[in-house]
């Protein structure tokens, strides 16, 4: 079953849809472990109606306040030019048609071309990135396109007016010099407060990297870092949150590092409530 909570409709049979899921089975640019690219089919086989509900915690009913499709995954079979000249090409076609994409990754490295794709459509565009890690090195091992180096990128290029980083506990003193030049935000995890209410001027794009949270809440991430957000605090963030989102992800799901599905599950979790934060600002 691949129905996101019943809340999923027949592409074929929709003329309009508002919300698109976008598979990125792909994890050649992962540092340490491989396995991030069983995350779309981990989170579509999570996702059945038979155990969960169309409805978000605040109301929203996906099944009937909106169109949500899924349009299978990107072709990640060749090199990875390629697979990211795929992934810009369909983000892209998603927001030309006016709907938000839903993009299931995959290791981080996907953030970049779907962000490039979003920001050649709204030129103004904000970025609220969600990770343990800034995801700011120049280059990891000599690789620019790691999954270490996505905002890296994002920001040389100008992609983005303003990034918000938040649940950084892993970072180096080349990485915060590089954030306080981009006039970065970064609220780290050790800053967490209370209740944190996000607000964006600019169209929001959203990159969730689970290792976020901290490993108790989801083991089925490459790298454990402990002292991470719980799942309650990322979803409070996400409900109190006053943005109009156009895009995001959910990356670094390593389901072969996952126990019982609980990371599947959260990440699951996190497409309906960001969904539904979609569908009712
Ligand atoms: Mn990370
Ligand atoms: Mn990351």
């Amino acid at each position: 079953m691949t129905d996101f909570g019943g809340a999923l409709k027949d592409y074929a049979r929709v003329k309009n849809f508002q919300l698109a899921v976008i598979g990125v089975p792909f994890d050649e640019k992962s540092s340490f472990l491989r396995g991030a690219a069983g995350g779309p089919e981990a989170i579509r086989r999570v996702s059945t109606g038979k155990c969960y509900n169309p409805d978000t915690e605040l109301g929203v009913d996906l099944a009937e306040e909106t169109v949500l499709v899924d349009l299978g995954d990107v072709d990640t079979s060749g090199d990875v030019l390629k697979t990211f000249a795929a992934i810009e090409e369909k983000v892209r076609e998603v927001v030309m048609n006016g709907a938000v994409p839903i993009i299931l990754g995959g290791d981080h490295s996907i953030t970049y071309p779907a962000v490039k794709a979003v920001a050649s459509i709204f030129r103004e565009l904000d970025l609220l990135h969600l990770d343990a890690h800034p995801d700011m090195y120049e280059d990891l091992y000599g690789d620019r396109l790691s999954h270490a180096c996505p905002m890296a990128r994002i920001l040389e290029e100008d992609l983005v007016k303003n990034m918000v980083q938040v649940g950084i506990r892993a970072t180096t003193p080349e990485m915060e010099e590089l954030a306080r030049k981009h006039r970065v935000k970064t609220i780290t995890a050790r800053e967490f407060p209370e209740k944190l209410e996000l607000a964006f001027e600019n169209p929001l794009y959203i990159s969730l990297d689970l290792d976020v949270f901290d490993p108790a809440f989801a083991p089925g991430v490459s790298h454990h870092e402990p002292g991470g957000l719980t799942s309650r605090q990322v979803i409070d963030l996400i409900q109190r949150l006053r943005a109009k989102i156009v895009a995001f992800d959910i990356v670094e799901l390593n389901p072969s590092r996952d126990v019982s599905g609980i990371t599947a599950s959260l990440a699951f979790k996190l497409v309906k409530e960001i969904a539904g934060k979609v569908v009712r600002p």
